[in-house]
């Protein structure tokens, strides 16, 4: 790459991420596990990007136009969020408190991703809630050490490389092509499975289902829920479990380790959740951060799980037939593929409970962040965390370190500041006690 396209690169890179973020190119030529899959990746769609790193600054991962090949920018700071937020799907003594624990985490990451847009008020609000009540909530204290060094497994690999080679497969120019009428993918068929889908959401009215159909129907709509872009979403997911695959089977193999095809698959199926997860509170803190109330970002907020569900299921057409015939070669029997059939519907059903919970938490979220008038005064909220907290030494640590953020992000308000007043004054206390 030429010192001036670099340099032009970065430039970019900085009007996205900000002024104050760290971030560089990925080095290719070490043989680690990220090289391993960005091999794989590259080995299924070309020579079509390069990895930049962002050390410190918003939590995202992202493709950026303009540049061949695109760079696609990927921060440890969501690397260390999915890690986690994967706690709520994947620890089972969280299971009688999910709901709560959902509530809190989700409005954690609300807050954060408010920050990041601007509103330290709601930002702040939003994280008392969290911290506030006698209930547990988990830290989201840098995950990245943890994960440096946890062995490699099914697990290490989705939480690394999931959201990466998702958002490497938008650049596959094989996803660019007409799919013909008749073919699983064609504006038909993905538009079928739209209308099939919304039947799951029987509290949205005739009115609100004829207007998603319209929308999803639209050339050049940027709905979440346009036919364009729930393929290309779908798409992505399907390149992701392909890489993902390949690269974990043969890295498994090469440290002779087992590898086991339902773990990998409950993965996959953890980390398309997660991604959802993340991807909804962002939605959520970027309306609450608003200053007017957007109806077209609530109504696409409402058509998200409807997109979400239509991924789901080319996901799983995909896994069906990719899983048998990575176990049996492509001249599979019948027998074969409904084996494998019952083992991923038997996956998915035990992840349905708790998807459900972890749901239900971040609706209770979402109704805290999207409805100010329905909850307590800011004062209110403000002296329920104090009380709660004024001697809790974790929950001091914790809201250090939100605090920590904000400077970084060079946030200022009056809350933030009230909140910075109470913790001070809470440290001092707990040391001298
Ligand atoms: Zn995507």
């Amino acid at each position: 790459m030429t010192d001036f396209k670099e340099l032009a690169i970065e430039e970019a890179l900085r009007s996205e991420l900000g002024k104050t973020a760290v971030f560089g190119r990925h080095q290719r030529d070490i043989r680690t596990p990220m090289n391993f899959v960005l091999d794989e990746a590259e080995k299924q769609m070309g020579p079509q990007f390069s990895v930049y790193w962002v050390k410190t600054g918003p939590p995202d991962v992202f493709c950026l136009s303009g540049f061949s090949p695109s760079p696609v920018v990927f921060s440890s700071r969501y690397l260390s969020l999915t890690a986690f937020i994967r706690h709520l799907f994947v620890d089972d003594w969280l299971k009688n408190m999910l709901v709560e624990v959902a509530e809190r985490t989700t409005l954690k990451l609300m807050a954060e991703m408010a920050l990041w847009q601007g509103d330290p008020d709601y930002s702040v609000l939003a994280f008392v809630k969290s911290m506030t009540g006698k209930g547990i909530y988990l830290s989201d204290d840098d995950q990245l050490m943890d994960l440096e060094y946890a062995p490699v497994s099914e697990a290490y690999m989705a939480t690394w490389f999931y959201a990466l080679v998702h958002e490497l497969g938008h650049l596959n120019p094989d996803h660019q092509q007409n799919f013909p009428t008749g073919h699983l993918f064609s504006d038909e068929a993905i538009l079928n499975a739209i209308t099939v889908k919304l039947d799951d959401f029987p509290y949205y009215s005739p009115s609100m289902r004829q207007e998603a159909v319209e929308l999803a129907k639209q050339s050049g709509s940027k709905s979440v829920l346009a036919i364009d872009h729930v393929r290309s979403e779908g798409l992505a997911d399907m390149f992701a479990a392909s890489v993902l695959l390949q690269a974990a089977s043969n890295i498994m193999r090469d440290i002779r380790k087992p590898f086991s095809i339902p773990q990998f698959i409950q993965e996959l199926i953890i980390f398309f959740n997660i991604i959802a997860v993340i991807d909804r509170c962002t939605r959520v803190a970027s309306i609450a951060s608003a200053r007017t109330a957007d109806r077209e970002a609530r109504f696409e907020l409402a058509l998200q799980p409807v997109a979400l569900r239509v991924r789901a299921l080319m996901q799983h057409h995909y896994l069906d037939s990719a899983i048998t015939m990575f176990l049996h070669g492509s001249d599979y029997t019948m027998e074969q593929y409904q084996r494998v059939v019952t083992m991923i519907n038997g996956i998915n059903k035990t992840n349905a409970e708790i998807i459900n919970a972890v749901d239900s938490g971040l609706a209770r979220a979402m109704e805290f962040s999207l409805f100010p008038e329905r909850r307590e005064n800011d004062r209110a909220l403000l002296e329920a965390f104090l009380k709660d907290f004024a001697h809790s030494g974790p929950g001091i640590q914790e809201t250090l370190r939100f605090c920590k953020m904000a400077d970084a992000i060079r946030a200022e308000s009056k809350l933030l500041q009230a909140l910075k007043g109470i913790v001070s004054d809470s440290s001092k206390s707990c040391h001298r006690l």
